[in-house]
């Protein structure tokens, strides 16, 4: 498996140069869990979580207010564990669970770099963090503090790409960022299929007519009646996040 992001780029070539100006004053990054496993098949690497929180962490310094969502994957996958005979409900809690443990080490690895972050839970769990109120969030992110939304939307049957877009649109997000392990999205598997051409642009409908998997349909859905455009790019390419808060056209956007 590739890492999750690539170290080819001195971080130093991203740092923000002072006279650029963002394209969007407040975002939502949707963080898959399967970013953060770099070259391990499974759980957090401390050094791509590091690397995440240093994008993030220059995007801030633009001024740019960052919400994140952040998913589970990398530990555990709902449907996948009901595939195998576990209850569904069941086994989304423990998905959503899952992202609560990348939550916190995204905001550990944020905190060690001066990023004043909150965690904020859509399942209570006050000793560990804040519940999710939606009007607390928006005042973290007015005083420039990082807030990660973490146990999905807090229901089962739920995903966090669903839970990225409900965020969005309670907190007036501009954008949906959805950094991926691939730079945008294509007519098939890249993977599977080599010659399969990326994506520019596509409207909702597009993503929904053709059901490309990059976003499920309720995700994608939520977005188009709200009109919050959604950008998939990939993070294993250094300094995407600020590029793409830049204007750059970067990885595919979806749009109305
Ligand atoms: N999940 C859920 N409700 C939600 C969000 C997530 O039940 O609102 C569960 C679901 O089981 C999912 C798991 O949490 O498989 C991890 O989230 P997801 O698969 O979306 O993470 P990602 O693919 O982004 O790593």
């Amino acid at each position: 498996m590739e890492a999750a992001l690539s170290t080819d780029r001195p971080e130093s070539v991203c740092l923000p140069a002072p006279m650029k100006k963002p394209r969007y004053k407040r975002i939502l990054l949707k963080i898959s869990g399967e970013i953060l496993t770099g070259d391990q098949d499974y759980g957090i690497d401390p050094e791509v979580i590091r690397k995440v929180a240093q994008e993030i962490k220059e995007v801030v310094g633009f001024g740019v207010e960052v919400a994140v969502v952040i998913g589970g994957g990398n530990i555990f996958r709902g449907v996948a564990a009901s595939s195998k005979g576990m209850d569904r409900a069941t086994a989304d809690y423990m998905g959503m669970l899952a992202t609560v443990l990348n939550g916190l080490a995204l905001q550990d690895a944020l905190e060690k770099m001066a990023v004043h972050t909150r965690v904020q839970t859509a399942i209570e769990m006050r000793e560990v963090a804040e519940p999710y109120i939606r009007r607390k969030a928006i005042r973290h992110l007015e005083k420039g503090r990082v807030v990660v939304f973490a146990a999905g939307t807090g229901n089962p049957f739920f995903t966090t790409d669903t839970t990225a877009s409900l965020r969005a649109i309670e907190i007036g997000a501009e954008v949906i960022l959805k950094a991926t392990k691939v730079d945008g999205v294509y007519e098939a598997d890249p993977l599977v299929n080599p010659g399969a051409q990326k994506y520019e642009t596509l409207t909702y409908l597009d993503v929904l007519k053709k059901q490309l998997k990059v976003l499920d349909a309720t995700a994608v859905s939520l977005c188009m009646d709200h009109r919050i455009p959604i950008v998939v790019f990939s993070l294993k390419e250094r300094g995407n996040i600020q590029r793409v808060i830049l204007g750059e056209k970067v990885g595919t956007e979806v749009r109305g």
